[in-house]
Order: C-alpha cells, then sequence, then structure tokens
C-alpha cells in the first residue's frame, strides 16, 4: 500500500477494487509508444494528442472524477482521486494539459460564484472538454496583480473591454477565456476588479503567440480592443472579481500538484532506477560504475521520497481541514525545483545528446524524456501560477510566521 493512502485512513484496502480497474484500463488504453509518437509532432499534433488522451479519460469517468454527477462527474472522494492519479502515474499516463484550465481555474470559480445559469451554459461544456485560458497577467501586473489595467466599462446590457494580458496558455486554441478587467478605477487596487467570462472569438480579440526558449508557443499575449462582452458573462458581482479570482486558487489546484507531483515521483523514480543505469561512459563502462554520478542519484532518490512525504502532509490537510492550506506552496516549491535538479541531471548525464534541442519535439512538458528540452521547459514551473519567491513569501508569513513582508494590498497569494 502506498505511504499517500496510509496517510489517509487505515484501512488502504478499501481502495483495492478502485486501484485494480484504474490499473487494468492504464495497461489497456495507454499507447506503450506515447513518447516515441509525440517526439516530431508540431503543436497542432500535440493538441490532437491531447485531445485524444482527454476523451480516452472521460470515457472512463477519470477526466473530471471529483465534479458532481449532475454536471458529468463521477464524485470521487479525495482519497480515491489520490488513488486515481497514483495508478495513472504508474501506467506512465500522459500529462494531460489542454484543459488545466477550464477544469482547476474556471470551473471551480463557476461552481463557487456562478448564477445556476451560468452553471448550465459553461459547466456541460468544460465537461465535454472545451478548452479554455485564463487572462489575468500583464506586462506590468505578474505578481502584483491586482495592478492590472484592462478596463472594462458598462454600457448598458455590456461592457467594452480594451487592454492587454501576457503569457496566456493556450489562448489560440481556447474557445473561452476567464478575465479579470477593472471596473471602478476609483477603488482600491483589488476592489474595483471584476471576472469574466470572455469568448475568445468575439471581434476585437486578438491573439499573438509568443515564441519560448524551446522555440515553441505555446502562450500569446492576449489584446483586446472594444470588445463586447455580454453583462451575463460577468461571474460573481461588479467589482467582486478579485474575491472570485481567489476561488480558482483553492483546493483544487492543490489536487491538481497532487497529480503532477506523482508524476514527477514516478517518472524520477523509474528515470534514476532504470533509465540512467542503461547509459555508458564516453570509454564505454556503465554511467553507474561512476561513485559521483551514484552518489547524485543517491541524494536525487532521496528527495524524490521527500516530495511523497510533503505531499502526503498536504493531502492530510485537504482531508481533515477542507483545505490544502500553505502545504500548497511547500509542494509547488519543492516539486517544482526537484523537477529542475532532476532535469538538469538527466541532461548532463546524458553526454551531448542530453544537450542537443532536436527540432520539431513539443514541449508537452518534463515527461518527453528528450531532457535538453525538458530541462529549459522545467523552469516555467518556478514561474508559472505564482513564482517562487512569492511562494516563499508565503511560507515565510504563514508557516514560519515571519512578519509579513510590505506589499501592495492585491500582491499575488
Ligand atoms: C509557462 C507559463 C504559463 C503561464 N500561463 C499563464 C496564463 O495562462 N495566464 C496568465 O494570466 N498568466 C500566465 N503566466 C504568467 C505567470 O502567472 C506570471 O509570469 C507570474 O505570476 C509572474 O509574474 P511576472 O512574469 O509579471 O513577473 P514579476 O511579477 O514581474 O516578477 C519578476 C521577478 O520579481 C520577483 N518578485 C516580484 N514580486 C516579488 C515580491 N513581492 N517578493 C519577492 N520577489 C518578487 C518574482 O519572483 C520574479 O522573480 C504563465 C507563466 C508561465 C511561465
Amino acid at each position: 500500500m502506498d505511504a499517500t493512502i496510509a496517510a489517509i485512513g487505515p484501512d488502504g484496502g478499501e481502495f483495492d477494487e478502485l486501484r485494480n480497474s484504474v490499473r487494468r484500463w492504464c495497461a489497456a488504453t495507454i499507447p506503450p509508444d506515447w513518447r516515441e509518437q509525440q517526439r516530431g509532432a508540431d503543436h497542432h499534433g500535440y493538441i490532437e494528442f491531447q485531445r485524444w488522451w482527454r476523451d480516452r479519460l472521460a470515457e472512463a469517468g477519470y477526466f473530471i472524477p471529483h465534479w458532481p454527477r449532475e454536471w458529468g462527474g463521477v464524485e470521487m472522494s479525495l482519497p480515491e482521486q489520490v488513488v486515481l492519479y497514483e495508478e495513472l502515474s504508474r501506467g506512465d499516463a500522459p500529462r494531460l494539459g489542454i484543459t488545466q484550465v477550464s477544469v482547476f481555474n474556471a470551473a471551480p470559480a463557476i461552481i463557487h460564484a456562478g448564477s445556476p445559469a451560468q452553471k448550465q451554459r459553461y459547466l456541460p461544456a468544460i465537461a465535454s472538454g472545451e478548452i479554455w485560458c485564463q487572462g489575468f497577467s500583464e506586462p506590468n501586473a505578474g505578481s502584483d496583480l491586482a495592478g492590472l489595467q484592462t478596463r472594462a466599462v458598462r454600457d448598458g446590457d455590456h461592457y467594452v473591454v480594451n487592454g492587454q494580458k501576457i503569457w496566456t496558455s493556450m489562448a489560440r486554441e481556447a474557445e473561452q477565456c476567464i478575465l479579470l478587467a477593472r471596473t471602478d478605477l476609483d477603488a482600491p487596487k483589488n476592489k474595483g476588479i471584476s471576472f469574466f467570462v470572455m469568448d475568445m472569438r468575439s471581434p476585437g480579440v486578438e491573439v499573438r503567440p509568443i515564441k519560448n526558449l524551446v522555440g515553441d508557443s505555446e502562450f500569446c499575449e492576449t489584446f483586446m480592443t472594444d470588445v463586447v462582452i455580454p453583462a451575463e458573462n460577468l461571474i460573481g458581482p461588479e467589482h467582486g472579481g478579485w474575491a472570485v479570482s481567489q476561488a480558482t486558487l483553492g483546493s483544487e489546484r492543490a489536487v491538481a500538484l497532487i497529480g503532477l507531483a506523482e508524476l514527477l515521483r514516478r517518472n524520477g523514480r523509474d528515470f534514476l532506477l532504470t533509465a540512467a543505469a542503461a547509459w555508458t561512459m564516453p570509454d564505454g563502462s556503465p554511467v553507474l560504475d561512476d561513485s559521483a554520478v551514484r552518489e547524485a542519484i543517491g541524494g536525487l532518490y532521496g528527495e524524490v521520497e521527500i516530495l511523497r512525504l510533503v505531499l502526503t502532509r498536504m493531502v492530510t490537510n485537504l482531508l481533515h481541514h477542507g483545505g490544502a492550506g500553505p502545504e500548497a506552496s511547500v509542494v509547488k516549491i519543492y516539486y517544482s525545483e526537484l523537477l529542475q535538479r532532476l532535469m538538469r541531471f538527466a541532461s548532463e548525464l546524458h553526454g551531448p545528446a542530453g544537450q542537443l534541442l532536436r527540432p520539431g519535439v513539443s514541449s508537452s512538458g518534463w515527461e518527453t524524456h528528450d531532457f535538453a528540452r525538458d530541462f529549459i521547459h522545467s523552469y516555467s514551473w518556478t514561474i508559472g501560477g505564482g513564482t517562487n519567491e512569492i511562494m516563499r513569501n508565503i511560507v515565510g508569513e504563514q508557516v514560519l510566521g515571519l512578519a509579513r513582508e510590505p506589499r501592495p494590498e492585491g500582491a499575488r497569494r
């Protein structure tokens, strides 16, 4: 029985049936060569593959397992979700990236603050795999998010929006965008913001892809010029968007972290124990004959196990206190920096092959095993969703009880 589950309840055996059925499903469904199939795929190929994978998960009830049945979920309990993510990782399942915003950011906000009509309009679309993006960050508002300047001006039954967003992941494919815009210029910064759903096909929305370090254009600049958003797309009260946006940072994101961390744990351990063992030095001797390599593997293996313990604490918080608490920040910091250490080690250990950035390989994530690409890509995890410096502020203040760092009201937390 896994330690994570052991921490959740005394009787891990009650999950055996689920565990076995997910395991059988993985064996029957996950193409063993999915990594090779993806190698060389362009962005379009990556999106197609992701859509295919989403459909498989949905058929099995694993796409939105935690959602209420009335909206298409199967109401999995938290321990059941942990079992699911553990088994998907054990089965080497691909990571589903394209619906992260719709399922883990937009849906919680709509469930929390949306009207019955809004839930009826948006949740079935999300459940059927619609891609959404998140228009929060701006060129001058990232960590200090409440400093955002995109304006939404009420005009009868609609708002007119002007401004610019940046780093909008999946903006090219997204059909809807959760958008933060300023509706009151005179109120304190975080009190004058509203939360909208913006149709990405609206006239006046212009998406310009940004090329990242590996040559991909996963995120974009999004410009809005006189974009009309119907007033019925306002989620929560006018000027009350800050509180709604905080709902997107709740326990569902902690659950998403469980899936990510489980993937790292499983892949990291497998890599350290098996993949690296197959590599050789230039003289043909196994890399594992080198004592410095063995020492490094021992250290990283220990760190992967520490990740499991930190994760266990977060899951325990979720289970017993209903929220992940500041442990979520600890997991995010530890996960992202361990990922970087692992990827650096893998690319260095792989010799010249580990330094090559092969063209045309989609950066679906660190799990491509194209280590130079995965290493570069791993840096996005210390920035996206709040930088690790901001996370450290949270840990300092909320876990360690240190004096609060002076910063503007409405900075990311
Ligand atoms: C891969 C990726 C995908 C993303 N996707 C999206 C998306 O879909 N939608 C979206 O809205 N945004 C997205 N972002 C943007 C992300 O949320 C921001 O990059 C992040 O919040 C940081 O903001 P910034 O880039 O403006 O950096 P800044 O806030 O300008 O920070 C610059 C540096 O200063 C440090 N710093 C700032 N304030 C403090 C402080 N108070 N204390 C200590 N250090 C501080 C930061 O840690 C950082 O090192 C994405 C980012 C990445 C990398």
